[in-house]
Protein backbone atom coordinates (compact mmCIF):
# COMPACT_ATOMS: atom_id res chain seq x y z
CA UNK A 1 0.00 0.00 0.00
CA UNK A 2 1.31 3.99 -0.63
CA UNK A 3 -0.01 7.08 -0.19
CA UNK A 4 -1.35 9.44 -2.97
CA UNK A 5 -0.72 13.05 -1.26
CA UNK A 6 -0.51 15.57 -3.39
CA UNK A 7 -1.51 19.55 -3.25
CA UNK A 8 -4.77 19.72 -5.02
CA UNK A 9 -6.72 23.18 -6.35
CA UNK A 10 -10.14 23.86 -5.48
CA UNK A 11 -12.29 25.79 -6.70
CA UNK A 12 -14.93 27.58 -4.75
CA UNK A 13 -17.78 30.11 -6.27
CA UNK A 14 -18.38 32.88 -4.28
CA UNK A 15 -21.29 34.52 -5.05
CA UNK A 16 -24.24 32.98 -6.90
CA UNK A 17 -24.92 36.43 -8.62
CA UNK A 18 -23.61 36.74 -12.01
CA UNK A 19 -21.86 39.63 -13.10
CA UNK A 20 -21.11 41.06 -16.81
CA UNK A 21 -18.24 39.86 -18.28
CA UNK A 22 -16.26 42.15 -19.52
CA UNK A 23 -14.76 40.22 -22.60
CA UNK A 24 -17.93 38.39 -24.35
CA UNK A 25 -20.75 41.20 -22.31
CA UNK A 26 -22.47 38.15 -21.07
CA UNK A 27 -23.64 38.54 -17.64
CA UNK A 28 -22.09 34.96 -16.54
CA UNK A 29 -18.64 35.79 -15.03
CA UNK A 30 -18.91 34.69 -11.60
CA UNK A 31 -16.58 35.77 -8.49
CA UNK A 32 -14.72 32.65 -7.83
CA UNK A 33 -11.33 31.66 -5.49
CA UNK A 34 -8.67 28.87 -6.18
CA UNK A 35 -7.75 27.74 -2.71
CA UNK A 36 -4.83 24.80 -2.81
CA UNK A 37 -5.51 21.88 -0.87
CA UNK A 38 -3.51 19.38 0.67
CA UNK A 39 -5.00 15.82 -0.66
CA UNK A 40 -4.47 12.17 0.42
CA UNK A 41 -6.34 10.13 -1.90
CA UNK A 42 -7.68 13.16 -4.38
CA UNK A 43 -9.57 13.60 -1.15
CA UNK A 44 -8.86 17.75 -0.28
CA UNK A 45 -7.68 17.25 3.33
CA UNK A 46 -5.98 20.29 4.78
CA UNK A 47 -6.18 23.61 3.04
CA UNK A 48 -2.75 25.24 2.30
CA UNK A 49 -3.21 28.22 0.22
CA UNK A 50 -5.88 30.85 -0.56
CA UNK A 51 -6.30 32.01 -3.69
CA UNK A 52 -7.31 35.40 -4.91
CA UNK A 53 -10.87 36.11 -5.69
CA UNK A 54 -11.56 36.70 -9.18
CA UNK A 55 -13.86 36.51 -11.85
CA UNK A 56 -14.52 33.27 -13.73
CA UNK A 57 -16.86 33.95 -17.04
CA UNK A 58 -19.19 30.63 -17.79
CA UNK A 59 -19.17 31.25 -20.87
CA UNK A 60 -15.48 32.36 -21.97
CA UNK A 61 -14.07 29.78 -19.35
CA UNK A 62 -11.45 31.69 -18.48
CA UNK A 63 -10.80 34.07 -15.89
CA UNK A 64 -11.46 38.09 -16.29
CA UNK A 65 -10.61 40.93 -14.66
CA UNK A 66 -12.19 42.65 -11.86
CA UNK A 67 -13.96 45.80 -12.93
CA UNK A 68 -15.06 48.33 -10.29
CA UNK A 69 -18.07 48.83 -12.57
CA UNK A 70 -19.93 45.81 -13.72
CA UNK A 71 -21.45 47.64 -16.48
CA UNK A 72 -19.12 47.78 -18.98
CA UNK A 73 -15.78 47.38 -20.09
CA UNK A 74 -14.57 50.33 -18.57
CA UNK A 75 -10.77 51.25 -19.54
CA UNK A 76 -9.21 53.03 -16.80
CA UNK A 77 -7.19 55.77 -18.23
CA UNK A 78 -3.73 54.84 -17.17
CA UNK A 79 -2.19 56.27 -19.97
CA UNK A 80 -0.21 53.02 -20.90
CA UNK A 81 -0.68 50.82 -22.65
CA UNK A 82 0.50 47.07 -23.24
CA UNK A 83 1.18 45.41 -26.51
CA UNK A 84 -0.73 41.40 -26.08
CA UNK A 85 2.02 38.89 -27.29
CA UNK A 86 -0.76 36.38 -28.49
CA UNK A 87 -3.38 38.68 -30.68
CA UNK A 88 -0.68 42.14 -30.89
CA UNK A 89 -4.01 44.14 -29.93
CA UNK A 90 -3.16 46.94 -27.57
CA UNK A 91 -5.06 47.12 -24.22
CA UNK A 92 -4.61 48.81 -20.83
CA UNK A 93 -1.44 47.74 -19.14
CA UNK A 94 -3.51 47.49 -15.26
CA UNK A 95 -5.51 44.53 -17.05
CA UNK A 96 -4.54 41.31 -16.03
CA UNK A 97 -5.51 39.78 -18.70
CA UNK A 98 -5.75 40.79 -23.09
CA UNK A 99 -9.35 41.57 -23.31
CA UNK A 100 -9.31 40.69 -27.05
CA UNK A 101 -7.79 36.95 -26.50
CA UNK A 102 -7.75 36.20 -22.83
CA UNK A 103 -3.84 35.91 -23.15
CA UNK A 104 -2.39 36.54 -19.85
CA UNK A 105 -0.57 40.07 -19.57
ZN1 LIG B 1 -17.19 35.97 -21.08
ZN1 LIG C 1 -4.70 39.31 -27.02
Amino acid sequence: MFLIAGIQPKTRRLDENPQRCPVCGLTQAYATRVDHYLSLFFIPLIPVKRGEPFLLCEHCQRPVDDFEDAAGPVVPPSGEETVCVACKRTFDSSFKYCPHCGQRA
